[in-house]
């Protein structure tokens, strides 16, 4: 079964500079991004106009909702861009990493960008399957709102065209549909955050234990990690897969003891 076309939707939150609205539209004419959806957005003006040079009708048949949850509804995976590091439960991934992946899947993807002043909240971003940085090497992290729109559609689409890289066809990779709702859905059987922390830290120790720490540069660590946890998160992975990841991870590190045995931990079963 072939997955169904892969759709882009750029969803602003409340933006307020009315510029700002045609020039994310130009920026997705630009890069072929067609639907475009305002939360709680300001109006429409002349100005707006006269950015969305050559974009207007795109912009003019923007969908307007009064809230996020209402704008990615539809959505089966939802990116948030954030010029912030750090502070939230999911790790920022550079924006050329999640447009690998992201070309590798289709249905609707809502590309959601924050407000100008404030960008996203937390409880926006919580709803967001991906967290998406755009590297600045200057001192200012924050660019402007249609560039970073601009960037994003361009890393995800336009570099999708280049020969270099290898285009989403379609079939090419069946993988599960890690961000779906019902993989995000608290279900009994879904691994929490607070257990996928302690699994990456027992992979962590792992490494070390295999002598990560010894040979190769000394980012060897870190960035095996980073691409661990991607993976993992990418996984959707059940508690059963985490409890048999948690098992070759304590095997290795020598703290593995059979459940019911004396004086050891066990594979974690909670
Ligand atoms: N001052 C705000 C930035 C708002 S810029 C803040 O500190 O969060 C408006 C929006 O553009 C942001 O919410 C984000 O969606 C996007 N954006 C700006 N710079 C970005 C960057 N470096 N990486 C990813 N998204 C960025």
């Amino acid at each position: 079964m072939s997955e169904a076309a892969r759709e882009l939707v750029v969803v602003l939150v409340e933006p307020h500079h009315p510029g700002n609205l045609g020039a994310v539209a130009r920026a997705m004419a630009n890069m072929g991004a067609e639907q475009l959806r305002l939360v709680n957005a300001c109006a429409i003006t002349d100005e707006s106009r006269a950015l969305a040079w050559g974009a207007l009708p795109l912009l003019e048949k923007a969908v307007r909702t009064p809230d996020l949850e209402s704008a990615i509804g539809d959505c089966t995976t939802v990116v948030g861009f954030s010029a912030r590091d750090g502070r939230f439960r999911l790790p920022p991934l550079l924006v050329s990493d999640a447009a690998a992946e992201l070309r590798t899947r289709g249905g609707k993807i809502a590309l959601v960008f924050g407000r100008e002043d404030s960008g996203l909240r937390f409880e926006e971003i919580e709803r967001c399957h991906l967290l998406v940085r755009i590297p600045t090497p200057g001192p200012h992290s924050s660019l402007n709102l249609a560039q970073a729109v601009l960037i994003g559609l361009y890393e995800i689409e336009a570099r999708a065209a280049s020969p270099a890289e290898t285009p989403a066809t379609e079939g090419a990779r069946q993988r599960p549909r890690v961000f779906s709702h019902e993989a995000l859905g608290g279900t009994a059987e879904v691994l929490d955050s607070g257990s996928l922390e302690r699994l990456i830290e027992d992979w962590e120790a792992a490494l070390r234990a295999l002598g990560y720490d010894s040979f190769g540069p000394p980012q060897l660590i870190d960035r095996t990690m980073r691409r661990l946890r991607r993976l993992f998160f990418r996984a959707g992975l059940e508690r059963d897969d985490a409890d048999m990841l948690f098992g070759f991870a304590r095997r290795i590190t020598g703290s593995y003891r059979r459940p019911g045995s004396k004086g050891g931990e066990t594979e974690p079963n909670a």
